[in-house]
């Protein structure tokens, strides 16, 4: 087999001729006006080696990849008590969708559509300042990333902000279900900031390691979740991860995964790596054409889909 070094850059050059590049997200201007053309991929091994190939250390928006995040830090705060207010089924719908809302309750299926992301910025803001929980979001991001360089995009925030009329829509609707503690404005000042949390795939797949390493921080080997909560979380990202797109990012890579509409993914192969890729250019579920690809020729040359015998 070729080493991973070469599998990475192979696939990397594959990416910068790849026709088909999907759709950039337009709905406010820090999204639109990135370049399509952009590639970046970085894995890291167990054993902290690193491969990157293309844009792997520019910073792009991360967008719902912070959903991971942000459940991590909830459910230390909170602990399974989380579950009462999301639950933990895949959706089957679009990543902003109201529908299954007004038949179940306020209760969001998952935490990782938005609905269910927000009432989880909802525990995390709590009876603190928004500045507050915002802030403790980006400290637990870098701490994990081991890199003060992270930092919010606060023009993406803002933008968020005055387009989030659907996010502002499932907040108050999930407020008058009793669902959402806090004021709207709150809560969804803390998601905006979470979503415009601006990583690059270096430092994305370093910050994801504690989920490849059964919930221990490679880097640093800080325990950052017990292995059954990471191996939970895991879970969820494999059926809930993709929206309505889940069960083909399973069916295709095989491995848990997250994507944001900044065009990032990242993958946990548990035990072997935590992967990072970028590429703007979305398919019509959101998630990134060509990082979808590239996660799918990734698992193809190194077998590490949780499906393969020797996998997992
Ligand atoms: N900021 C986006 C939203 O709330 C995040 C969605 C995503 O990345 N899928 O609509």
């Amino acid at each position: 087999m070729a080493s991973l070094e070469m599998i990475v850059a192979d696939i990397a050059a594959e990416m910068a001729d790849a026709p088909d590049r999907g759709t950039v997200a337009d709905y406010i201007p820090g999204l639109a006006e990135i370049d399509s053309g952009r590639f970046g991929i970085a894995v890291i091994e167990a054993d902290g080696t690193c491969h990157k190939a293309g844009d792997a250390d520019e910073p792009f928006s991360i967008q719902s990849i912070s959903k991971v995040f942000s459940l991590t830090l909830a459910l230390g705060a909170i602990g399974d008590r989380l579950w009462d207010r999301v639950g933990r089924e895949p959706s089957g719908s679009a990543f902003n969708s109201i529908v299954q809302l007004e038949t179940e309750s306020g209760i969001p299926r998952n935490p990782f559509i938005n609905a269910g992301a927000i009432v989880v910025a909802d525990m995390i803001l709590g009876a603190h300042e928004p500045i507050e929980a915002i802030g403790e979001i980006l400290r637990f991001v870098r701490s994990l990333a081991d890199d003060d360089s992270i930092f919010i995009d606060e023009r993406i925030a803002r933008a968020e902000q005055e387009t989030g009329f659907r996010n502002i829509a499932l907040a108050n609707y999930m407020r008058a279900f009793g669902n959402l503690r806090q004021p709207v404005e709150r809560t969804l000042g803390v998601y905006f900031h979470q979503c415009a949390l601006a990583m690059s795939c270096h430092q994305l797949a370093r910050a994801g390691g504690y989920l490849m390493a059964g919930g221990i921080n490679p880097a640093t080997g800080h325990s950052i979740v017990s292995t059954q909560r990471a191996r939970r979380i895991n879970a969820l990202m494999m059926t809930c991860g993709h929206y309505d797109g889940s069960g083909e990012f399973a069916f295709r890579v095989g491995l848990p995964g997250k994507s944001g509409v900044g065009g990032g993914i990242l993958a946990i192969a548990p035990g072997k790596a935590s992967i990072a890729v970028w590429s703007p250019g979305l398919n019509p579920r959101g998630t990134s054409q060509l990082g979808a690809l590239a996660l799918e020729r990734l698992v193809q040359r190194t077998g590490w889909s949780v499906f393969e015998p020797s996998g997992g």
